[in-house]
């Protein structure tokens, strides 16, 4: 499949990395408003292919798109230190609407990939402005959070993360919900599983695991300015997912008609993913605090989404 990715920087960039090793994509081409920049990212990965795979990488112009089946949107301003991802919000929704008005024309039926933040309301917006199906507009949303939260519960069990079936919900951000109730290892409850290997998950654990996952993001940009790695890779995973009709359950963001009683708004929960985007929609088993805890993220966005002039 060729796979286009707008906004050559670190995410889009390290995503094309992650595409081409991983050999998911037969071309990628990369665009940016900063043509030397996309020329150099794509040349850079171009050397890395010969080690790994035949991807053939270029940099190019909108028209380029021409094929593609996925079109990553990366484009935008990052994240400073100290600055929530919401504050970013009007920066990028202009971004995108310039980004969006090339794109559309080229590929019109190309599942759109939302990695700019805030990647919930970016991906409302793309929603929106586009008109394309919900279910083909998909943000990277708590792809990584749930990485983050199995690799946490994965350590203090002593098993791998693989073997942890566990969701990040809602916002990408700081009203995201860890569904601890439905969580499992193996097919064993969590905290079952937890008692049985000697590891309780006390509150205390429960705790660090959620200040782990919720404020990784502050962490890493306070040490290194920015997040691309985990982001880059959760993009190819979703990629991955689409290329070869996979219809794996990953945790992504589209716009929902109804979550925890909140409408058409765009959030992660738990979805079936496939050739044709997302087939399907999960809705794990809440308690009441997790429950009220969506229904406040749900609202959050669906507030933030809907005071965006389009
Ligand atoms: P991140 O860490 O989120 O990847 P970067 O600043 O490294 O952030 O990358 C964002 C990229 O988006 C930059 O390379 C920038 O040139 C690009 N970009 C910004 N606005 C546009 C636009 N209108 N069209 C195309 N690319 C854009």
């Amino acid at each position: 499949m060729k796979v286009g990715i707008v906004g050559a920087g670190m995410v889009g960039s390290t995503a094309g990395y992650a595409l081409a090793l991983m050999g998911l994509a037969s071309e990628i081409v990369l665009i940016d408003r900063n043509d030397a920049l996309a020329v150099a990212q794509a040349e850079d990965i171009a050397h890395a292919v010969p080690f790994m795979s035949s991807t053939v990488v270029n940099a190019g112009q909108y028209r380029d798109l021409e094929g593609a089946g996925v079109v990553i949107l990366a484009a935008g301003v990052s994240q400073k230190p100290g600055e929530t991802r919401l504050e970013l919000l009007e920066r990028n929704a202009a971004v995108f609407r310039a980004v969006l008005a090339e794109v559309l024309p080229v590929v019109p039926d190309a599942i759109l990939l939302i990695a700019s933040n805030p990647v919930d309301i970016m991906t409302q917006i793309t929603t929106r402005l586009s008109g394309i199906d919900p279910s083909r507009v998909i943000g990277s949303g708590t792809i990584l959070d749930t990485a983050r939260f199995r690799s946490l519960v994965g350590r203090h069990l002593g098993i791998s993360p693989q073997s942890v079936h566990a969701y990040v919900l809602g916002e990408h951000g700081d009203s995201e919900v860890l569904a601890w109730t439905s969580a499992r290892a193996g097919s064993v409850p969590l905290s079952s599983f937890a008692a049985q290997v000697g590891s309780p998950l006390t509150d205390e654990v429960r705790a660090q695991i959620d200040d782990g996952v919720r404020n990784a993001a502050y962490k890493i940009i306070k040490g290194k300015g920015s997040t691309y790695y985990g982001i880059g890779a959760g993009l190819a995973r979703i990629v991955k997912a689409i290329a070869s009709d996979q219809r794996d359950v990953l945790s992504v963001s589209i716009t929902t008609s109804e979550v925890a009683g909140v409408r058409d708004v765009a959030l992660s929960i738990p979805r079936v993913i496939g050739a044709d985007g997302v087939l399907a929609d999960l809705f794990p088993d809440l308690d009441d605090e997790e429950y009220a805890a969506l229904n406040r993220s749900a609202s959050l966005l669906k507030e933030r989404a809907d005071a965006i002039p389009l």
